[in-house]
C-alpha cells in the first residue's frame, strides 16, 4: 500500500486538495496549525466573484449543490482522511517519494468527536470559546491562559466529558510519499507604517477587520460601527496599496486587495443604507470579470480619489480627518471619516521560509516559487503547492490550483 499524503495548511486550498485525494481513494494526512480550518475565507461574509456568503465552503465539498449540508462534514467523515488541528509539522527529512515528517500536536483539550457544542462551558468560563460559528471540527476551544475559577466546575460538568485540562503536546512520526504545502498567505499588520496610524486609533482598521465587521456573526452582527464608541459609521475612506507595490515592503502588487475592496465598498454602500464610502488609490487593478465591481461602485456613488494620504487628524468626536493629495487635481483634499480602512499588503505566513529551504525550494517574495511556468503547481519532486501559499490568490484560483494538484498525483500513481 502507498504512503499517505500530507498536506500543510487547511484554508480552502489545502481542504480541497486534501478531501479530493481522499474522495480518490488515497491516506491523506491534512495538518492545521490553527485550532479550526478554512483559514483566511473563514469570516469573510461574502465572496467575489457571485457574492454568495462564505460558511457553507467551510467543511463542505466546494459543490454548489451541497454547500449547504451541516450535517455531513467532508473533512470530519471521510475515512482516508486525517485532520490534525494545531498541529506544527517539525521535521522533514528522508528522499522524495518517502518522506519521514515529525508532527507536533498542541494539547488536546477539548475532543471534538464528543463536542455537542451544548455551550454549557461557554456560560461558565471565558477560557471555553467557540472560533466561529462556521468552525470545523464544530466544537468549542479551550484557553489555559484565560483560566478562572469556574473552569474545573465547567470541564466537569461537560456532558459528554469532551474536555481533559491535562492535555499535553504530543508528537508523531509519518512516512509520506508527497507534500502539498497550502500555507496560504497573511495579511500585513501595518504597524510600522506611521502615515497610516494603524494600532494608533481604534477607527483605523485593515480590510480583513472590516470584514468581520460586516460579518453578521461577527461583533456587531454586521452593523457598522465606529470601534472607537460603537457609533454608526457613515463616512469610510478605503486606502489601496498598503506595503504593496512599496520597495520597503513588498514590491509586488497584492493582486486581490482592490476586488476586496469593492466588494467591500459594494456592501457598505448597497446593503448597510446609507454608507459614504472614498477610495484613495494609485491604479485599480480590478482584472478580468472583476471590473464589474468597479463600474457597479462608481455608479452607486463610491468617490475614487487618484492620490496619496498624506495626514490623518484624530478629532474630538471619534471621526478623522483624512488628508490626501489629489495627483490629479494637484491638490489637496480633506476627508472627514468614521472608519479609515487600510487595503494591507498579504504577505507569506510566518514559518514559510523554514518551510521553502527545509524542502530546497525556491521563493517567490517569500512565497512558494514554482520551477517552471508550464507546471506550475509543481514545485519539485514529490512537492507541490497551491493556493496563496504561491502568492496571493482568489478562492476560485486556490481551489482550481488544488485540483490540479490532485490530478497530477493520481495520474503519476496511475
Ligand atoms: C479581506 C479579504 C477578503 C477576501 N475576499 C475574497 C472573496 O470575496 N472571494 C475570493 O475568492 N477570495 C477572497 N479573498 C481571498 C481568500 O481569502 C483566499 O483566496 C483564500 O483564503 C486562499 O486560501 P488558501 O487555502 O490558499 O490560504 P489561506 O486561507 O491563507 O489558508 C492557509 C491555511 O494554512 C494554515 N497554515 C499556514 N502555515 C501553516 C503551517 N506551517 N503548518 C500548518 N498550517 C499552516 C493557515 O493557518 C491557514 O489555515 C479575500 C481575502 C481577504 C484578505
Ligand atoms: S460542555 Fe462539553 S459538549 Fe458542551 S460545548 Fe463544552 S465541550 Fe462541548
Ligand atoms: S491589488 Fe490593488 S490595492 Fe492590492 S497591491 Fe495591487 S494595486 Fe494595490
Amino acid at each position: 500500500m502507498s504512503n499517505p499524503i500530507l498536506v500543510i495548511g487547511a484554508g480552502v486550498a489545502g481542504m480541497t486538495a486534501a478531501i479530493e485525494l481522499a474522495d480518490s481513494g488515497i491516506k491523506t494526512v491534512l495538518v492545521e496549525k490553527l485550532q479550526t480550518t478554512g483559514g483566511n475565507a473563514l469570516n469573510l461574509y461574502k465572496a467575489f466573484p457571485t457574492d454568495d456568503c462564505f460558511y457553507c465552503f467551510e467543511g463542505n465539498r466546494w459543490r454548489p449543490g451541497i454547500r449547504k449540508c451541516f450535517y455531513r462534514s467532508a473533512l470530519i467523515d471521510q475515512p482516508n482522511l486525517d485532520l490534525k488541528m494545531d498541529c506544527k509539522v517539525e521535521s522533514i527529512t528522508g528522499p522524495p517519494g518517502k518522506f519521514k515528517v515529525v508532527l507536533e500536536l498542541g494539547p488536546q483539550y477539548v475532543n471534538p468527536k464528543k463536542c455537542t457544542m451544548c455551550g454549557y462551558c461557554l456560560e461558565k468560563s471565558k477560557a471555553f470559546s467557540l472560533l466561529s460559528p462556521q468552525c470545523q471540527p464544530q466544537a468549542v476551544v479551550y484557553n489555559p491562559e484565560l483560566k478562572d475559577d469556574e473552569t474545573k466546575n465547567a470541564a466537569e460538568g461537560c456532558p459528554t466529558k469532551a474536555i481533559n485540562l491535562d492535555a499535553e503536546t504530543s508528537k508523531e512520526t509519518l512516512t509520506v510519499s508527497d507534500i502539498i504545502i497550502a500555507t496560504g498567505f497573511h495579511e500585513m499588520k501595518p504597524v510600522n507604517m506611521d502615515e497610516y496610524g494603524y494600532g494608533t486609533h481604534p477607527n483605523i482598521i485593515t480590510q480583513l477587520e472590516l470584514a468581520q465587521i460586516l460579518d453578521p456573526n461577527g461583533p456587531s452582527k454586521g452593523a457598522v460601527l465606529r470601534p472607537s464608541d460603537g457609533v454608526p459609521a457613515k463616512r469610510v475612506m478605503m486606502v489601496q496599496c498598503v506595503g504593496s507595490r512599496d520597495e520597503n515592503y513588498y514590491p509586488y502588487c497584492s493582486k486581490i486587495c482592490c476586488i476586496f475592496a469593492l466588494k467591500h465598498a459594494k456592501i457598505l454602500t448597497q446593503e448597510r443604507g446609507d454608507i459614504e464610502v472614498g477610495v484613495v488609490y494609485m491604479d485599480i487593478r480590478t482584472y478580468d470579470r472583476y471590473e464589474e465591481y468597479y463600474r457597479e461602485t462608481r455608479k452607486s456613488g463610491v468617490e475614487y480619489v487618484r492620490g496619496r494620504v498624506t495626514r490623518i487628524d484624530p478629532q474630538k468626536d471619534g471621526s478623522l480627518d483624512i488628508i490626501v493629495y489629489d495627483s490629479l487635481l494637484d491638490k489637496y483634499l480633506k476627508f472627514s471619516v468614521d472608519l479609515f480602512v487600510l487595503s494591507s499588503a498579504l504577505e507569506p505566513p510566518s514559518g514559510s521560509s523554514t518551510l521553502i529551504d527545509t524542502l530546497g525550494l525556491s521563493s517567490a517574495s517569500g512565497f512558494v516559487g514554482s520551477i517552471a511556468p508550464e507546471t506550475e503547481v509543481v514545485v519539485g519532486n514529490h512537492i507541490y503547492a497551491c493556493g496563496s501559499a504561491l502568492g496571493p490568490a482568489e478562492v476560485p484560483e486556490s481551489v482550481t490550483q488544488a485540483r490540479a494538484v490532485v490530478s497530477k498525483i493520481l495520474q503519476g500513481r496511475k
